[in-house]
Order: C-alpha cells, then sequence, then structure tokens
C-alpha cells in the first residue's frame, strides 16, 4: 500500500503560517518595524500605497543583516534572537519564531535590501510568492529596507478579504501608534500616498508621545503614574482622570515589557482601579507600562503574541489595581466607597464627600448632633424636592381608602389609552423614580430608563423614515480622532449623516462637527461623536447593519437623555408617562434595564404581616 502521512514542502508550511501571522497589511507592518526595533533603529519609516494592498515599505537604520544573513533570513525559523531554550524564557526581543519573513514572503513580492555596519556593500533579495528569484550587491547605507508588494496577490481568497483603504490605513496607523507609544526615543514617521501622517520625532517623552498621537487635549486629563511593586514589577504611565472617559476601551493602551499586549487579567484589574468612579459601560483612556521580570511571564501563547500568561496572576492583578488607586485617591476621586460616579463626559462631584468626610469627623466628637444634622438636611431635602401643586394635594385631601392622592393633572385630560397613561401617579422618590398605583398595585418606574428608552424609540422612528433630524450647531466643534476612529469615520460620513451627524474632514485625523441630531442638543456633542466613533470601530467589521445601527441609537440615547436625579414637574411626569405609552415594548428593550416594577398589594401586605 502506498504511504500516506507526507511531509508538506516548505513553501506550503510557508503560506499556512502566513494565515496565522498575516491577517492584514498592519500585521506586516507590525512584523516589519518589530524587526526594525529589535535591530536597534533608531529610525523607522513606514511608506504604504492604497492602504497597503500594492505597496508596505519599511526602511529602517539598525543593524542590517551582512549577505549569509539576508539568504537565511527568508527561511522558516531563521531567527538570530534565541539560540537556546533557556532564551525563550528571558526574551528582551519582539520576535523569537523566525516566521514573520518567510510567512511575508510567501504571500507578497517581497524585496529586502540590507547592509551591516561591518561591510562596505549591502545586499538585494527579491522573492515572488517565497522564491527567490534574484540577488545581487547594491549600495546602501547601513540598514534594512523591505518592500512588500501585491499581497496576497496569490491567495485570491484573503485579497478578497481585505476592507476598503481607509479602513487597512487606520489598522495600519493603530499598529504605528502603540509600537512609538512604547519608544519614544526612536524616531517614527507614517506616509501614505507621498503624505505623512505621522512624523514623530524621537528623544520625546511619553507625554509628547500621547499628545501627538491621542490628542493633547486628551494629555491634559491624565495623571501621572509610576508605582514600584512586588517582585522587582513596576506600573509607569497616565491614567485619565475618571471625568474623561470613553464608551470602549479602545483608548485603553496596555504594555508588558514594552510589548503592546491586550490581557485579560490586566484589563479586569484597571477596570477594577476605577470602579466606583465610571459608571458601567464606560471605559478610561489609558497608556501603562508594566515592567515584570520575564521569568515571571510567558509571553509564547498566541501567534501573534497578543496575550501573556502570568506565572503568578494575583500578584499582578492586585498589586495593579492598588497602583491605580493610589495614583487616583489624592485627586479626590476616589475619597469615598459611595462617591458618585462620573456620567459620561461629565465631572464626577467630588464635594458629597468632602461634607461626609466632615461629618464623619464630628460624628466622633457627638453622635447624636451629627444624625440631628442629617435629618434636618432630608427634611429640607425633602421639602424642596415636591412639586409645589403635589404638596397642596397632600396636604388638604381626605380620602377614599384605595385612592391614593395623586398628581393634579389628571391622567384623563389627556389620556392616550394606553398603560402607563392610566396609572395613578402618587409622586416622585428620589427624584429616580416614579411611584404609581395600578388597580391595587404599587408601580415604579425608572425615570432615566424610561427617557432613555423613549429616546431611542423616537431616534429610531426618525431613522427609519430617512434620517435622525439634526440640529447645525452654531459653532462647528473641531475634534482629532485616533488613526482607527478616523477611518471609520471617514468610511461612514453618509451613515453618519443619516444618524444626524454632520462631519467635514478637516485633514489627516481632523474634522469640523457642524450639526448634531437635534433631539440630543449641542450640550455634550463633542463626546457624542467621540463615542459613535468609538462604537463604529468596534462594530467596523460588520459593517452597519441594522442591529449595528440599533446599538448606536442607543448610545445616541443614552447619552442625550434626562438621568435620574433631576425633579420632575407633575406635568413633565404625565408627559412621560404619554411617551411610554407611544413606545413598543414588543421591540428589544436598550440595555435591557427594566423601565417599570411592580409590587402587588399582597407583597405589600406580606411586608408587614398583615395576612
Ligand atoms: P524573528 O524576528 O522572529 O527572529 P523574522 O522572520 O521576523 O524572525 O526575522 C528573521 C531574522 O531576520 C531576524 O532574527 C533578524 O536576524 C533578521 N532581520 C529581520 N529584519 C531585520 C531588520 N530590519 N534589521 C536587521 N535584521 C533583521
Ligand atoms: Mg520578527
Amino acid at each position: 500500500m502506498k504511504q500516506k502521512i507526507q511531509i508538506l514542502p516548505e513553501n506550503l508550511c510557508n503560506k499556512i503560517a502566513a494565515g496565522e501571522v498575516v491577517e492584514r497589511p498592519a500585521s506586516v507592518v507590525k512584523e516589519l518595524l518589530e524587526n526594525s526595533l529589535d535591530a536597534g533603529a533608531s529610525e523607522v519609516r513606514v511608506e504604504i500605497e492604497s492602504g497597503g494592498r500594492k505597496l508596505i515599505r519599511v526602511i529602517d537604520n539598525g543593524r542590517g543583516m551582512d549577505r549569509d544573513d539576508v539568504f537565511l533570513c527568508l527561511e522558516r525559523h531563521a531567527t538570530s534572537k534565541i539560540r537556546s531554550d533557556e532564551d525563550l524564557f528571558r526574551l528582551h526581543s519582539f520576535g523569537f519564531r523566525g516566521e514573520a519573513l518567510p510567512s511575508i514572503a510567501a504571500v507578497s513580492r517581497l524585496t529586502l535590501a540590507s547592509r551591516s555596519a561591518e561591510t562596505d556593500a549591502g545586499w538585494e533579495i527579491y522573492a515572488e510568492g517565497g522564491s527567490v528569484k534574484r540577488a545581487g550587491e547594491v549600495g546602501i547605507p547601513c540598514g534594512t529596507t523591505i518592500e512588500v508588494r501585491d499581497l496576497f496577490f496569490n491567495t485570491p481568497a484573503r485579497r478578497k478579504f481585505l476592507r476598503q483603504e481607509e479602513t487597512e490605513l487606520g489598522h495600519i496607523g493603530d499598529v504605528v501608534t502603540k509600537l512609538a507609544l512604547a519608544q519614544p526615543t526612536v524616531r517614527f514617521s507614517l506616509v501614505h500616498r507621498g503624505r505623512t501622517l505621522i512624523d514623530l520625532y524621537r528623544h520625546g517623552s511619553l507625554e509628547e508621545r500621547v499628545a501627538e498621537l491621542l490628542g493633547r487635549p486628551l494629555l491634559k486629563e491624565m495623571l501621572p503614574l509610576a508605582v514600584p511593586g512586588p517582585c522587582g514589577m513596576k506600573l509607569e504611565g497616565l491614567i485619565s482622570q475618571p471625568a474623561l472617559n470613553r464608551a470602549t476601551t479602545g483608548a485603553m493602551y496596555t504594555f508588558i515589557n514594552g510589548r503592546y499586549i491586550r490581557d485579560r487579567v490586566v484589563q479586569h484589574a484597571l477596570l477594577e482601579g476605577y470602579r466606583h468612579l465610571l459608571v458601567k459601560g464606560r471605559y478610561p483612556a489609558l497608556v501603562l507600562f508594566l515592567e515584570i521580570d520575564p521569568a515571571l511571564v510567558d509571553v509564547n501563547v498566541h501567534p501573534t503574541k497578543h496575550e501573556v500568561r502570568f506565572h503568578d496572576q494575583k500578584t499582578v492583578h492586585d498589586f495593579i489595581v492598588a497602583a491605580l488607586q493610589q495614583t487616583l485617591r489624592p485627586s479626590g476621586w476616589l475619597a469615598g466607597t459611595n462617591a458618585e460616579p462620573a456620567r459620561p463626559g461629565g465631572l464626577a462631584s467630588s464635594s458629597p464627600d468632602l461634607v461626609r468626610g466632615e461629618s464623619a469627623a464630628a460624628a466622633v466628637e457627638n453622635p447624636a448632633e451629627v444624625r440631628r444634622q442629617e435629618v434636618r438636611e432630608a427634611l429640607l431635602g425633602y421639602a424642596r424636592n415636591q412639586p409645589e401643586s403635589f404638596r397642596q394635594v397632600a396636604d388638604g385631601a381626605t380620602r377614599a381608602a384605595d385612592t391614593p392622592f395623586v398628581l393634579p393633572e389628571s391622567p384623563t385630560t389627556e389620556n392616550s389609552g394606553g398603560f402607563f397613561s392610566t396609572l395613578l401617579v402618587i409622586g416622585q422618590y428620589r427624584r429616580s423614580f416614579i411611584v404609581c398605583q395600578d388597580g391595587d398595585d404599587l408601580v415604579l418606574i425608572d425615570q432615566h430608563a424610561a427617557h432613555e428608552r423613549i429616546g431611542f424609540e423616537r431616534l429610531r422612528a426618525e431613522y427609519r423614515k430617512g434620517r435622525v433630524e439634526s440640529q447645525t450647531l452654531l459653532f462647528p466643534a473641531i475634534l482629532e480622532f485616533e488613526f482607527r476612529e478616523a477611518a471609520q469615520v471617514n468610511e461612514h460620513l453618509g451613515e453618519l449623516e443619516r444618524l444626524g451627524f454632520e462631519l467635514e474632514p478637516f485633514g489627516g485625523r481632523t474634522f469640523a462637527v457642524k450639526a448634531v441630531p437635534r433631539l440630543l442638543g449641542d450640550a455634550q456633542a463633542e463626546q457624542l461623536v467621540r463615542d459613535v466613533a468609538a462604537e463604529l470601530v468596534v462594530l467596523g467589521k460588520s459593517g452597519l447593519v441594522e442591529a449595528a445601527v440599533d446599538e448606536i441609537l442607543i448610545l445616541m440615547a443614552c447619552h442625550g437623555m434626562i438621568r435620574a436625579n433631576q425633579s420632575l414637574t407633575a406635568s413633565e411626569i404625565h408627559a412621560l408617562l404619554r411617551d411610554l405609552d407611544r413606545v413598543d415594548f414588543s421591540a428589544h428593550c436598550p440595555h435591557g434595564r427594566p423601565v417599570q416594577k411592580r409590587l402587588p398589594l399582597a407583597e405589600v401586605e406580606r411586608m408587614f404581616r398583615r395576612t
């Protein structure tokens, strides 16, 4: 019988490996840049044509390679970075698999020219789909230039998967951003179709890099952090004050030993550090570097090396949480455990904590006096929060046993016929909930959730009719986006217009916001546009399908709507209930949070042991 097992030809192996290593042009840029940095380059330049589909060229002034290495580096498992398995566990370089160059070569037309300082002449090699076609001497300065043309020319299925030029360019910008943040002493430039998109000088500090890459306004809102930890660990970088927050984790840049990594344990620890400071669904902006003994962390678990495994997860986790809390605390954000979380774009109030802190100190001296003070405050607050008309009713009326005293505007005057407008309104609780009676049952309505829900329905109705109605801003806001955001915004300008946003490209990553959805107003226009852009990045892969539109409309609704902790007049409450009746509750609900809760009479009676 014929033998069945066969050893795959080398070329095929490389093509298979390319599937793992080379997902899109940005992955090529990442591998080439990492090689340049490993070669000690102090200057790297990336030149791109057609979003990387036509050409990716990376030029560095690093150590370079001599003749033998130029030929060897396209071979599989050819690496100069590790010699033994010992090295693997004490890794300081980006690369170590000896896989990138042969993989990239297997799916492109690749030219590599390099010269090391020890030799006078450089060597150039040209390969097509991984087979070397030409090689020879060239006169070039010390360093390496690699040109990757026609990526995926021999794997049409992959080529088909490439997205629009702007999107691929966005990913490339993102890769350059991440590497440049970690290497402030290296000069980076990125040029697309002859236009310079990034040009960062060397010797810049992290602050300078953050300002140039993520925007100067962002830097102003960030706190420096530098905390030593156990086992020689160190956490260093910049973190946002809670008032500055984002709708996605997109602005959380984390590095472990200089390598950009998105790790579950680290991510969890970071959010834990911000606990009580950010409302759910909001994320900080940060650029953080964790230094840890390479022997205590395994980076060899994933081909694209975005993940790690810590030998002692808990120590790392707890250290990060403590470092963040320690940095955030002196700024007053973490004064008490029940500090009010920061609202999107708004400032968390720190004054209640101050009051609490003072009264806590006084309590030690005279607890009774403090208690009296608290009750007095509560009573004053109560009186202030009662709608005028409500108090009159509450004072005057004698009521039948089964009728609650209700707000004067009778629901029957403008009954929309739905469930909500037939409710008897008893009042407002904690400026957050509307208390009603329905037959014998007590019904509580979360006014924030209700408003969100109504806003969402309206936006969606407008959207389905054609476009969300917009309102022109008197003074257009100028916004600078991150690379991927800018790419998404550019790609979806038309779609954004349907959502009520009018954005005009202003060159580079800058846009002028000229109009926003009328329903939401211009109060937080900037934050809103940013959040929608960040959401587009997350949804970017799927295109803007129906479900994605809903996600964005929900996001918008959450922004513009009246929040909890706002006293409503009687007519505002009735208007809200009428609006609720127009909502189609059979459709899925934004956030899945309940708008109303019912407490049957029997249950209330049980609470008081009346049955
Ligand atoms: P790895 O980076 O995992 O070693 P690569 O396939 O990326 O594998 O590169 C193979 C080898 O080619 C590297 O180990 C290095 O010796 C050499 N090399 C690649 N790029 C450069 C460069 N820009 N400058 C100098 N040497 C390079
Ligand atoms: Mg490499």
